[in-house]
């Protein structure tokens, strides 16, 4: 008998651990070729509002994770062959060349994504070939759980009671160690694309990231022993995860678990092994806790579909929204005179990332006191941020907005009683406001309450130094 040969299409699950797609492969397949498509609608699009869908920072983690797939199948003995176009188009045209039998990869859930592997789908019927479906994202499988998708309780913390005690979370596939077979064809391996090539600049580091960070593989596990057992502080996480400034003040998993370079099963079972050997206490169930937020999320975007980018929500709510895009810009380029929104906006934009507790303020602000359709602030959260994930990213903004599945009305925050909460003396800001930085403990998250004499004692010209407030706060 032939030797069957078959395609591992790598999307967002850029990693040989715990890899299920791999796995199958393996299992079926005596040959196998690794593939990464840059698909050139997600990479060079624009989003319904006309943001760029991949921001220069996203981007960037993008291609070094690739970079790091590419070198580990390499260490393998395989290697990576790599695409720029569309994947239906591209991976279609190597599966006829090589007349390999399958194409294995995790199967994805949201409207784009699952246009794009229906595409492939088709064609690939076409020549007698087939999808094969993994899983892969989330800690459980939805095998597991004990209710369909359909019933997946709409609040949280049913979800979590649910499943939480009675659903093991299973171990990680050891695909990392298994051998891979050499990489055999005719066809070109083709290169990963430069920032011109994507139609981007390289975006300069700013040394004041909260994430530091390379994107890929060796990079996420290296960050996972590093938290863990070198720091420790996954048994002070719950203590710490609502600061501001620094890379300690939460997991930083999020960018890594976006592009699947780690899988989240992985975390679970080295905090199990953490918990066992070193610390167990409320602070390290707490990160497995934050985790099943990003299930919750997923199993919402299953159940909900295509609702979940809608204006109205799962819920369907009526509602009003403005798309005054001038207002719009003044959020989104930190200009709106409340230090707290423009100094999480301004980290958003120079790093790609940005703190949960930040998210909250700047997105409820949004919405609630700036009366902005929250899709606009989704959408600009899709184009920016290096862990944007579909299910995570729209299921926050549906939850704050109020159109969630959730049954509370929204999550107003007040921004200004969060700012004195959770950054009482403005490092935080004047970290990233460097106007603001003379400025008294008592005013610096109110400007527009310094009287003449401060003003001239520590030199601030509120509206020349700093913008004046978009709207009356108090
Ligand atoms: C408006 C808004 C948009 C968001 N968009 C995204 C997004 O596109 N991608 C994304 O990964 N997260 C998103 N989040 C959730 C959360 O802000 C980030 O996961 C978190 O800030 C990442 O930092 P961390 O890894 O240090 O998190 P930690 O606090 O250390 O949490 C550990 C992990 O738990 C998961 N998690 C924690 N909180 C949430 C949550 N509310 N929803 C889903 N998963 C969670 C993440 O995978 C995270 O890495 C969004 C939150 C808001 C309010």
């Amino acid at each position: 008998m032939e030797a069957k040969k078959c395609i591992v299409w790598f999307r967002a699950d850029l990693r040989l651990h715990d890899n299920e797609a791999l796995s199958e492969a393996l299992s079926h397949c005596e040959f196998i070729i690794p593939i990464f498509v840059f698909d050139e609608r997600v990479i060079k699009g624009t989003t319904k509002f006309g943001f760029a869908k991949t921001g220069a920072h996203r981007l960037k983690f993008l291609l070094e994770s690739v970079k790091d797939l590419k070198a580990n199948l390499q260490k393998r003995g395989a290697d990576l062959v790599v695409r720029f176009g569309k994947p239906e188009e591209e991976i279609f045209k190597i599966a006829r060349k090589e007349k390999t039998s399958w194409v294995f990869c995790n199967r994805e859930r949201t409207d784009e994504e699952v246009k794009v592997q229906d595409a492939l789908e088709k064609r690939l019927w076409s020549v007698g070939q087939e999808v094969r479906y993994s899983r892969g994202k989330m800690l459980f499988y939805t095998a597991d759980l004990p209710f369909p998708v359909t019933h997946t309780p709409d609040v949280f913390t049913h979800f979590r009671k649910e499943v939480e005690k009675f659903i093991p979370i299973r171990k990680p596939l050891p695909t990392e160690s298994a051998d891979l077979p050499p990489l055999d064809i005719s066809v070109e391996l083709g290169s990963i694309p430069s920032f011109e090539q994507c139609g981007a600049t390289e975006p300069k580091a700013d040394s004041r990231s909260a994430f530091p960070f390379e994107g890929g593989e060796t990079a996420a596990l290296a960050h996972l022993k590093n938290y863990l057992w070198e720091k420790e502080l996954a048994a002070t996480y719950k203590k710490t995860r609502n600061e501001l400034l620094g890379v300690d003040f939460s997991t930083k998993f999020s960018p890594w678990l976006a592009h699947g370079c780690i899988s989240p099963k992985t975390i679970y079972w080295e905090l199990k092994k953490f918990e066992a050997e070193r610390i167990k206490n409320e602070s390290t169930y707490w990160v497995y806790f934050e985790l099943m937020w990003r299930d919750f999320f997923r199993l919402m975007g299953k159940k909900h579909q295509n609702d979940i980018f809608k204006f109205g929500g799962p819920k369907e709510v009526e509602q009003k929204g403005s798309e005054d895009l001038a207002l719009f810009r003044i959020w989104a380029e930190g200009r709106t005179g409340i230090p707290f929104i423009d100094a999480n906006m301004i980290e958003l934009n120079q790093t790609g990332f940005m703190s949960n507790r930040g998210r909250q303020n700047v997105a409820s602000f949004l919405v609630h006191d700036l009366g902005i359709n929250w899709q606009m602030g989704a959408e600009y959260f899709e184009s920016l941020l290096i862990d944007y994930d579909p299910c995570s990213n729209y299921g926050n903004w549906n939850y704050i907005a109020g159109v969630g599945s959730d049954p509370r009305e929204n999550r107003k925050f007040n921004v200004l009683g969060q700012a004195l909460r959770y950054d009482k003396e403005g490092t935080f800001v004047k970290h990233w406001i460097p106007q603001l930085e003379k400025l008294p403990e008592d005013k610096v998250h109110k400007p527009w309450q310094l009287s003449e004499a401060e003003s001239i004692s520590v030199g601030f010209t509120l509206g020349k130094d700093y913008p004046d407030s978009v709207l009356k706060m108090s």
